[in-house]
């Protein structure tokens, strides 16, 4: 996605006023009434109307007349509010090139005064489309807990905890610097990510590197469940670093099991592809019994739980609260039936009150849980339900 940051510069104090009036709104409102923008945001003369036109013509509010006159935040909206915010804390001041188009995300440099480059991660949950959330949007559409933004506003918030957290304990993941709204912003890694590393001088102590830090993670209690070449970087010196992270469960999920054994999967499953490194071939033994390595060479989820720990204090502390993580956890649990009832749903008392952070955190669980999907399919931009958050800082 195109992130025209010049349009920052012509954007007035009147302008952000009522940007900021619109994410008002969403939080109630799928499409917020012009009315309710307008005494909001309480500009002098109409003024609301005509700054509504300009942030349509650079394309940070979507127009909508089909039920009444209103406007919803998009994207680049979203974006904008979150970057006037961290450039006015002093995070950074200049935004740089694009380093990635994540699944779910856009990737930013930004740069601060004493020319340090950080990354911004933009989260995206509405540019991936699955059947389970469709199912949902259709059901949710009334509800103010349906919502976008605060899909991708979770997403942020977890990813941020948890590097934290990660690097707190000596995890090679990139340093967790600020967030905002749906935005992350950490530190730049250097090198590539791994899928487009052709040769390595020491395949087979990347790969311990690499296999270690999943062991490692089990032993914490938890599994990053996206563990593939691309979401480890490596730089010229083969200095391993993971990100991404806004998926990953506890070693408590039903699936534990099988999360882990796919992330490990993977990484033997690419080292033997691309660096011809071999775990398959059969052995003797000291009897002179053949041994097959597949069978007793893989780590095993069974042992590794046995002695693991939860990162959940380290999380509080950085603001994914205990709550937060028992939720998850128990929502994560949840989900395996969810996905038989979504015929039922639509048929239920559309008045029935939601609790916005149990339906959301578990749409987000899902989402992340099927990203490996083969057969997502991208939403339309204009059909993304974006909606609204609560810090206006
Ligand atoms: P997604 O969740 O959308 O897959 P990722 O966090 O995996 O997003 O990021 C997508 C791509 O952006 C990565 O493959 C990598 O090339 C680049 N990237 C992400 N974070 C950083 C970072 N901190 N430093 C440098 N490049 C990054
Ligand atoms: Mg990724």
């Amino acid at each position: 996605m195109k992130l025209d940051v010049n349009v920052l510069r012509y954007l007035s104090k009147d302008d952000f006023r009522v940007l900021t009036a619109v994410e008002m709104g969403m939080r109630n409102h799928e499409i917020v009434p012009c009315e309710l923008i307008d005494r909001i945001a309480r500009l002098k003369h109409g003024g609301t109307y005509k700054v509504l036109k300009n942030l349509l013509k650079h394309k940070l509010v979507h127009h909508d007349a089909s039920k009444y006159d209103g406007f919803r935040l998009t994207y680049l909206g979203y974006d904008f509010l979150a970057i006037k915010t961290l450039v006015n804390r002093g995070v950074f001041n200049g935004v740089g090139r694009q380093l990635g188009v994540g699944k779910e995300s856009d990737i930013f440099e930004v740069i601060k005064e004493d020319g340090t480059v950080l990354a911004m991660k933009l989260h995206r949950l509405g540019r991936v489309s699955f059947r389970a959330v469709k199912a949902k949007r259709d059901y949710l559409r009334h509800r103010r807990s349906y919502n976008w933004l605060y899909l991708s506003r979770l997403a942020a918030l977890k990813e941020f905890a948890f590097m934290k957290a990660l690097e707190e304990h000596g995890f090679p993941v990139p340093q967790a610097v600020d967030c905002n709204r749906h935005c992350v912003i950490m530190s730049l890694v250097p090198g590539y990510p791994l899928v487009q590393v052709k040769e390595l001088q020491n395949p087979d102590v990347v790969f311990e590197t690499i296999l270690g830090a999943v062991i490692r993670l089990a032993e914490y209690g938890l599994i990053h469940c996206d563990f593939n070449e691309f979401n480890i970087m490596i730089d010229d010196d083969e200095k391993v670093t993971i990100i991404d992270f806004p998926q990953m469960v506890s070693v408590s999920h039903p699936n534990a099991q099988m999360y882990f054994d796919r992330d490990v999967e993977c990484i033997y499953k690419f080292f033997a592809k691309r660096y011809n490194m071999s775990f398959e071939e059969n052995e003797n033994d000291s009897d002179g019994l053949e041994v097959e390595m597949e069978e007793v060479g893989r780590p095993q989820f069974s042992e590794i739980n046995k002695n693991s720990g939860f990162l959940d204090k380290e999380l509080a502390a950085s603001g994914f609260t205990k709550n937060d993580q028992q939720e998850l956890e128990k929502l994560i649990e949840g989900e395996l039936e969810e996905h038989s009832d979504f015929d039922d749903e639509g048929t239920g008392d559309e008045d029935d009150e939601v609790d916005i952070n149990d339906t959301n955190v578990k749409q987000l669980e899902s989402l992340h849980l099927e990203k490996e999907d083969e057969n997502r399919q991208v939403v339309d931009e204009n059909d993304d339900n974006s909606q609204a958050v609560d810090d206006h800082d």
